[in-house]
């Protein structure tokens, strides 16, 4: 075949295969030109998942009859003028491209009326063919209306989904611009049905609104800058974390975004705070000079490429982890809520704390005490002045001990129920990082190799663990083909009579997901998190005064105390408030 110039609208249906995926890409690209238009009210109806319609009815500055054809036509912007300019994305939408591809995979129609004018103009544009100009009376704003999106290219149809999840991505869309843009008013409407009505307000309200009022006093303020990028947000505090990430928007310069990168971010900072199968509810509005991001990558501008995108990962991963330290973490007790962890979901149980830590304690009850001085002998402060001294632990509140697994204490606002095993993770956990980065943790060496068994393939994965694992104070060897021996252990594990062979088969099983983690301080993080576990006190171990007294008041001196490092609550608080009022007495 000869080489040919393609015609224009098949030109337009290629480009509306980048930017035209479905019901919701064609509601972002004509919400963002309303947004961009100054509107200050957004309506949305759809039927038919948005497949048979999608209309989107604003109140900004219109366009003028004469501005309609270009509008619909390829690479006619209003918005760019020069290559320069695409290093600015001040608005919201610059390829001029958006409702030409709409036009050439559907039946659109444009009404507008700049606000001089006294009546409108509608244009229509069907299935790539472009029709006259006509007068219509509407209001001073625009209208788009897009009916049968693929009614002719059954080949794309095919790939839609049925109208119900349309339906939801197409909420999805508008809620994520809604959160980027408060100050606009937002409704949507799917067959007659409201589903989002959204008034103009605050940052604040609008999250609130758009994500659910449970989050009404579990937002915390993020508010980070650093060499010009700044990242402000709210994220909910563990306790509202939900079973995907669903409730994550991410907006850069007032666009929403998908950036693998910055969602990592965010886990990271929650790590420890809530389990990990679990995502935090979060709202971050990153704000980065023009000329450090590349909007061109995606067709549809929802992935970027940052100049300084590991810069832009610490920001905002210490900007969460600081709004996190700062508040009080402890989950309040609502005996009469339905949520939380005092109603746990059923996901929850899976994890609960009768997990095998318990079963364990039972076999050997005596051997897993909680022996103070061996902790502390194994934390690497040896024989030297103790840590916490005892007119501290003196001072301290009244503990008492129930059901050899929980205790029970006070504190400035109300009654404290703390899990003793989860408490003693997270400080364990916590003073072994710490140790971990004065240098290699203390080891111990075997009188006698121990022989444990392992898969070929997580003896060769130890290799690539081994200059994490000898930083733990591990010294391993394979010993034939299937046998790993150990020379030496953190000596934590010896002191606290953690079964070795045991406990190394457990890392040999972990060693390939260990190995393939590029960060090794997450992997770290990982066996640290095992040794706390395997080390820490079990549900069932009996506890002395003095023991609980420390464990009591360490809790004030870690971080993250509220959470074990699986994220498992640590403590529960039952405040004076709450207990005055079950009593009648306010
Ligand atoms: P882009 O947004 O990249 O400029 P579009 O194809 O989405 O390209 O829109 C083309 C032009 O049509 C815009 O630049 C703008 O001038 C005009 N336009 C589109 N939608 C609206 C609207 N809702 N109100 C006013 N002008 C609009
Ligand atoms: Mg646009």
């Amino acid at each position: 075949m000869p080489i040919r110039r393609l015609a224009e609208h098949v030109i337009n249906q290629i480009a509306a295969g980048e930017v035209v995926e479905r019901p919701a890409s064609v509601a972002k690209e004509v919400i963002e030109n309303a947004i961009d238009a100054g509107a200050t009210r957004i309506d949305v109806r759809i039927e038919g998942g948005g497949i048979d319609l999608l209309e989107v009815l604003d109140d900004g500055g219109g366009m003028p009859a004469h501005e309609l054809p270009l509008a619909v036509a390829p690479h006619a912007t209003s918005k760019v003028d020069s290559a320069e300019d695409l290093q600015h994305i001040a608005t919201m939408g610059f390829r001029g491209e958006a409702l030409a591809s709409i036009g050439s995979v559907a039946r659109l129609e444009i009404r507008s009326r700049i606000a001089s004018d006294d009546s409108g103009s509608m244009i229509v544009v069907d299935h790539g063919a472009v029709e006259e100009v006509q007068p219509v009376a509407c209001p001073t704003g625009t209208r788009v209306t897009m009916r049968g999106l693929f009614a002719r290219v059954p080949a794309r149809r095919r790939f839609l989904k049925r109208p119900q999840a349309e339906t939801s991505r197409v909420r999805r869309v508008v809620r994520d611009l809604a959160v980027a843009n408060p100050e606009v008013a937002f409704r949507l409407v799917s067959q007659e049905r409201t589903m989002l009505d959204l008034p103009a307000t605050n940052q604040r309200g609008r999250f609130i609104a758009a994500m659910g009022s449970e989050l009404t006093d579990e937002l915390l303020e993020v508010d980070q800058e650093r060499e010009g990028i700044r990242v402000l947000g709210l994220v909910g505090s563990p306790a509202t974390a939900r079973p995907t990430s669903a409730h994550q928007v991410i907006c850069l310069n007032g666009r929403p975004l998908i950036d693998r990168s910055i969602r990592h971010a965010i886990k990271e900072a929650y790590r420890g705070l809530i389990e990990s199968s679990r995502h935090p509810t979060v709202a971050l509005l990153l704000e980065v000079p023009p000329d450090r991001v590349d909007v061109n990558v995606h067709p549809a501008k929802t992935e970027v490429r940052f100049r300084d995108d590991r810069l832009v990962y610490s920001i905002v991963r210490r900007g969460i982890e600081a709004a996190l330290a700062k508040a009080d973490l402890t989950p309040a007790m609502r005996p009469t809520g339905g949520d939380g962890p005092w109603a746990p979901p059923a996901e929850r149980a899976l994890f609960g704390p009768r997990d095998r830590t318990s079963t364990q304690s039972k076999s050997s009850p005596s051997t897993q005490r909680f022996d103070v001085p061996a902790a502390r002998a194994a934390m690497g402060t040896g024989t030297q002045a103790p840590e916490y001294p005892v007119e501290v632990i003196e001072a301290a509140q009244p503990v008492v001990q129930i059901h050899q697994t929980f205790l029970v204490t006070q504190d400035a606002e109300g009654l404290l129920i703390i899990d003793q095993h989860a408490l003693h993770e997270r400080v364990m956990f916590e003073k072994l990082m710490d140790r971990l980065d004065a240098g290699p943790l203390p080891s111990q060496r075997l009188l006698m190799p121990e022989m444990v068994e392992a898969s070929s393939e997580a003896i060769e994965a130890v290799d690539s663990i081994g200059p994490l694992i000898e930083r733990l104070g591990f010294d391993l060897t394979a010993a034939g083909p299937d046998v790993v021996a150990v020379h030496a252990v953190p000596s934590l594990l010896t002191e606290r009579r953690v079964s070795i062979g045991g406990f190394v088969s457990d890392l040999l099983e972990r060693a390939g997901e260990l190995g393939s983690m590029t960060d090794t301080e997450t992997a770290a993080r990982e066996v640290l998190d095992m040794m706390a576990c395997k080390a820490a006190i079990k549900a069932g171990d009996a506890l002395t005064h003095r023991e609980m007294a420390d464990l009591v008041s360490m809790r004030e001196r870690v971080e993250r105390s509220s959470n074990c490092p699986h994220g498992r609550p640590t403590t529960l608080r039952l405040s004076i408030d709450e207990l005055e009022r079950r009593f009648g007495r306010r």
